[in-house]
This record gives C-alpha cells, sequence and structure tokens, in this order.
C-alpha cells in the first residue's frame, strides 16, 4: 500500500515535471494535422520524445509506417496505451486524436515512472488510421496486441461514458452490370443498371420494418450512369451494415445482400459484390478495468457530472478489445453539446479545459495500471472476464 502511495505521488509529479512539453506535443500535432496512413510528423515526433525517456521503440509495426510500438520494462505483466493521432481531411482534428494521442504519452511515461522496480511493462502502441482504414485491424492481425495484458485509450466527447460499446460493422459495394441502349430510340434493349441500385434502395427501406433495433444500414450511390440519354449499363452503391455483434451483423449482411440479389433479377442486370477486408468488430469492454478506471478518475482530478454506460458508432479498438481485456471510455471536454467531426469540435480540441481533459486521462489510465500492476486478484479478474467473453 506505502509503495502504492508513493507510485500515485510519482504518476502526478512526472505529468507536473512533463506538462509543458506534453500540451506543447498534442497542440503541435493539432496544428499538423495528418490523414490516417500520414501521419509521419505526429509518429515522429512522439516516438522521439518516448526514446528520450528510456522506451525502446519499434517503427513501422504491422506493415503500418506510421505505426510504433514503445515499451518500457523488461518482463512482467505487459500494459498497453493506444495513442491515435490521424485527423480528417479538411477538419483536421475534428475527432480529437490529438488528446488521444498525448494521453496514451502521458500515461506510458507516467506509469514508466512508477514502475520503481516493479516487475511489469508499460507500452504506448500507436495505431494510425482509425478514421479510415482501421490501423487496429492491421495490428490486431499481425500480433502486435498478443503479448499485451491490458489495453486502454480514452476518447474525448461531450458526455462521460465508461463501459462503452460500440457495433461491429463492414462495408459492401454493390457493383451492377446492365447493358447500354438508346433511351429513347430502344430502351427495350437495354438492361438498366442505375434502376437496380434504386431498387436495392427500395427493398432495404422495406427490410428496415424487419430489421432488430441495434442494425444500421446507410449507403450512397457512387456511380449512376454517365448521360441521360443512355440507358446506364454500370451503377455503383456502397453500404455501411453495422450491428451489436457479428452474428447479428451476418443475419442483417445476408438481407441486405438478398434486396441487391433480387435488384438485379428484376432488372435482367448482373450483381458482383465486394466486401472490405477490414469489418470492424464489437467493442466489448471489459468491466473489471472499466471500474478501475471510474474509481481512479477522482484521483486523477477529474470529476464526473454523470457518466452513462453507452454506445459509439464503430471503432477498430474493437478489434483489440477481441484479443485483450480493454476499456475505451469517453471523457467530456464539455458539458455543451458540440457534434464530432466538425470544425466546431476541433476548435474545442485545442483549449486549455481540453489540454485538462487529456492530461486527466493520462493520469487515470496511468493510476489504472498501477492498481493492477499491484494487485494479482485483479490481474485474474481481468483475465477471467475476458475468458468468459471469448467463450461466449
Ligand atoms: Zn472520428
Ligand atoms: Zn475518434
Amino acid at each position: 500500500m506505502i509503495k502504492s502511495m508513493s507510485g500515485y505521488r510519482t504518476i502526478h509529479s512526472k505529468i507536473e515535471e512533463e506538462l509543458d512539453r506534453l500540451i506543447k506535443m498534442s497542440r503541435d500535432i493539432h496544428g499538423h494535422p495528418e490523414v490516417g496512413g500520414e501521419e509521419y510528423f505526429a509518429s515522429d515526433l512522439i516516438t522521439a520524445y518516448l526514446k528520450e525517456m528510456g522506451f525502446k521503440v519499434w517503427r513501422g509495426v504491422g506493415g503500418l509506417k506510421t505505426a510504433f510500438m514503445a515499451t518500457y520494462g523488461e518482463e512482467g505483466y505487459h500494459i498497453g496505451f493506444c495513442s491515435e493521432y490521424d485527423a480528417l481531411p479538411e477538419i483536421g482534428h475534428g475527432c480529437g486524436h490529438n488528446l488521444i494521442a498525448i494521453a496514451a504519452v502521458a500515461a506510458g511515461v507516467a506509469l514508466a515512472a512508477a514502475l520503481e522496480g516493479r516487475p511489469g511493462r508499460v507500452s504506448v502502441i500507436g495505431t494510425p488510421d482509425e478514421e479510415d482504414h482501421g490501423g487496429k485491424v492491421d495490428l490486431v492481425r499481425t500480433g502486435v496486441f498478443d503479448d499485451i495484458n491490458a489495453a486502454m485509450m480514452f476518447h474525448p466527447s461531450c458526455s462521460t461514458r465508461i463501459n462503452v460499446t460500440s457495433l461491429a460493422c463492414c462495408d459492401y459495394r454493390f457493383i451492377f452490370h446492365g447493358k447500354n441502349a438508346h433511351a429513347a430510340i430502344e430502351p427495350w434493349e437495354g438492361r438498366n443498371a442505375l434502376d437496380a441500385v434504386i431498387q436495392t434502395f427500395n427493398g432495404i427501406n422495406a427490410l428496415r420494418q424487419h430489421l432488430k433495433e441495434d442494425v444500421r444500414v446507410h449507403g450512397i450511390i457512387t456511380e449512376g450512369g454517365l448521360a441521360t440519354n443512355v440507358i446506364p449499363d454500370r451503377s455503383v452503391a456502397e453500404f455501411l451494415v453495422r450491428a451489436r455483434d457479428s452474428v447479428g451483423l451476418e443475419e442483417a449482411v445476408e438481407k441486405v445482400t438478398a434486396c441487391a440479389r433480387g435488384a438485379a433479377t428484376a432488372t435482367g442486370t448482373t450483381l458482383e459484390i465486394e466486401q472490405s477486408d477490414y469489418p470492424y468488430e464489437a467493442m466489448c469492454s471489459n468491466n473489471v478495468l472499466a471500474d478501475v478506471f471510474a474509481e481512479s478518475l477522482p484521483q486523477a482530478g477529474y470529476t464526473v457530472q454523470s457518466a452513462q454506460t453507452g454506445e459509439v458508432g464503430s471503432i477498430d479498438m474493437g478489434n483489440v478489445s477481441r484479443v485483450t481485456p480493454s476499456i475505451y471510455p469517453l471523457l467530456a471536454l464539455t458539458d455543451q453539446w458540440v457534434p464530432r467531426h466538425t470544425p466546431e469540435f476541433a476548435a474545442l480540441c485545442n483549449t486549455e479545459k481540453a489540454y485538462d481533459v487529456m492530461l486527466a486521462a493520462g493520469r487515470a489510465m496511468a493510476i489504472t495500471g498501477l492498481k493492477v500492476f499491484d494487485s494479482p486478484v485483479l490481474q485474474e479478474k481481468i483475465k477471467e472476464e475476458f475468458s468468459n467473453l471469448k467463450q461466449n
């Protein structure tokens, strides 16, 4: 216990000591937004800092140029903090990943300092391209998380939610092949691929009455013909299908693709289906770890107004939560509602209040890590909950 007390003090004093540099790094990343897969500035900045702090750094892990693994400590229980640093095209840091990036770094350096001779390993894992491609899907596939006993990250938001779940998600492209014909002289010679897309949307809209509450289907038309006087011989629609778990997702996908098949039959066109190779799995928050984090928030200097459980859209941390016990708490930056992925949220993520929350998140994750390092009982409980999840 006495050892823990001094550990908490070290966490606070280390973050205090590094405060200016941590905030500067987050500000610099905010001022230099990079889209997914191109985050060279952010990954250079963070890895250089972590090297200086005594971490061993491996860059380009999982085959992703801007990913990295930075580890402190040689052996024992291994805690990983996920750092995201990609921005949105044109909007910049409208999802606040500049805060996620440095909260993980703050947690990493503070927990590393608090090890104070304990066995244990602390890693900051640089996970690029969350917004578009889902970098963590690659990192999970290539085994980057295999050695991690517990993984944590935080996401800025406008409401505080600790036990966050997310929807499993996959995207599909329906490509219809028809036959061109003059639209006025001999339309009967044509096979209208655009009609097939329209029928697909109508079929899906009729299907909505029969979909479960958690299912989301949303699509766009990306190709719909080239000239009004030509029956389109090619038309393409893209859909995202989401559900609370992979079984529900599979059921929904079967019904959605049946709509596209039916539309092809009705219009005499042929259908080609492309499926994304990057399905997001549903996030399953580890309750034991989440409870320790919730308890640690006041110690970290963050007052929770009204913590709720809740759901976010779809996140690549979901895939991590399937291979290692994980949490993905959302912490409110403000009590006003500012929608994410907007210039307003980007502006909010470069305020003093936002940097306060970022550092509180870093402290809370480090304190959570220290409690887990110091308690074999907690380690066992976290593992047990995760094993039960895997069996179900
Ligand atoms: Zn986002
Ligand atoms: Zn985000």
